[in-house]
Formats: C-alpha cells, structure tokens, sequence
C-alpha cells in the first residue's frame, strides 16, 4: 500500500499541498516556488514532479502550476500526519522545544515504518495537534481544517492558537511572555479599524497584539462564538473541552 515513495518525493508532496491548500488559492503550485521552498534546483524539482505525476499522485498543466490529485492529497496528509507525529515524540517524549521537533523530525521521518508511526500515536494517547498548534490529520484524511491568521477573526471569535515552525524566535518569545502559546485558546475582544492592533484575551488577561505579529499566527477557528449558544444547556462545559474531544475525534 505505502508504494515507498522517496525522501524527496514525500517532502515534494507536502510542499505541494502546503502551497496549494491556501483559502482562495485556485491556482498550483509553480515549480521555481517549489524548488526554492526545498532548496533544490528548478530542474530537480521539475524531475521529481514528474514522478508524482507517473504515479497518478500529481498533475503538472502548462501555466496551471502543479496539483496534488486526490490520491496525491491523501498521500500528502499522510506524510504530513507521520511528520507531526514524530514532532510529538521528540517534544513529549525526548524533551526537544518544538522548533528542534520541527528541523530534527525530516531527518529520520521518512524511513519510519509505518507500524512504529501507529505505534508512536498511540504511546503518545492519540494527540490532535502537533507541538506546534497544527491539527494530525486522521488515516485517509484527505485535507485539513483552514487555518487563517489570527488577524483575520472579528470580535467574539474564539480560536486556538498554532505557531509556524518558521516563527521568527523574538516573536516566539514575545508571544509566550503573553501567555499565547500553541494550543491555547483565545478570543477576540476588539480589533482597531485601519489595519490597527487586535485585542484578545487570553486565559482571562486582555493582551494587545500588533497587525504583523497578530498576522504570523495561525489558528483553529473554534466552532461556536463566544455566545450564550456556546454552552449545553445545564452542562456547564467549556467551549475548549468541546474543541479538544472533536479534535481527538477527527484525529482518530
Ligand atoms: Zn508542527
């Protein structure tokens, strides 16, 4: 079933994806962008892309850009879950900050055997997100919740917070001085007209986040607003306890 795919073809997958899954982006991925986000050259990328493509995993049209077909994006979210995975495994169970999670995990992801990555998951009790905020797809997955930037929300919107992997480190720091850190749920109270400052609170403390870093990250719009309707009736439950058991849900 798993049709080894290579190293550099598995990674060329989660490139694509990562590209081409942006909201509103209709277009494919070009090759130059490619080559350029994994640091090989135009014509190596155009070969790997060609074997995607031999494989039925990708479609490269003239001035269409590059595609993952629907096989080719469940193969994607399939590399991309084992990835998240293994970050998982180094920050809980090694220890590692989640920005060494992010650049140590390619080194040995790849050659994993898929029976240990079943096994990994289910020693690390089937987490929904990685270290860094980012939801684990499910098996057979064949896409992923958006994830906009906090900066696009309105007043009255909750969301749990996820950092880039390529987050600046000062803005990292910055952020977990506020108290915004990945996984933590926020809400929006109020959001400056003219591209000024959001407002958002964060476990009960109101924090003002600038428009460039409020843009860097990203979140899991929570389903319900922050209204009346978010609660059962009579249950008393948090809208995060909500999130967290239909997270693990879709991680399953
Ligand atoms: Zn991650």
């Amino acid at each position: 079933m798993d049709g080894a795919l290579t190293k550099s073809e598995r990674e060329t997958l989660k490139a694509i994806w990562r590209l081409t899954s942006q909201p509103r982006s209709e277009v494919g991925a070009r090759t130059g962008d490619l080559a350029s986000s994994l640091k090989v050259s135009p014509g190596t990328m155009t070969a790997t892309v060609k074997k995607l493509a031999d494989r039925g995993l990708a479609v490269h049209a003239p001035y269409h850009g590059v595609q993952l077909t629907d096989s080719g994006r469940r193969r994607a979210m399939s590399v991309v879950r084992r990835h998240r995975i293994v970050e998982r495994f180094l920050a809980d169970m090694l220890g590692y900050s989640w920005s060494e999670a992010d650049r140590l995990a390619p080194t040995f992801e790849h050659q994993l055997p898929q029976e240990i990555e079943d096994r990994l998951y289910a020693a690390l009790d089937r987490p929904a997100t990685c270290p860094h905020g980012f939801p684990i797809p499910g098996t057979g997955s064949a896409g992923l919740p958006d994830m906009p930037p906090l900066y696009d929300l309105s007043p009255g919107d909750r969301a749990v917070v996820a950092l880039p992997g390529s987050t600046d480190p000062d803005v990292a720091m910055f952020l977990e001085g506020l108290g915004v850190r990945p996984g933590v749920e926020v809400e929006v109270r109020e959001k400056h007209p003219f591209d000024g400052p959001l407002v958002v609170s964060v476990d009960g403390n109101d924090r003002t986040l600038g428009e460039k870093v409020a843009r860097q990250i990203m979140v899991r719009v929570s389903p319900e607003k922050a209204t009346a309707e978010a609660r059962l009736p009579g249950a008393g439950k948090k809208v995060s306890s909500t999130i967290n058991s239909k997270a693990r849900k879709d991680s399953v």
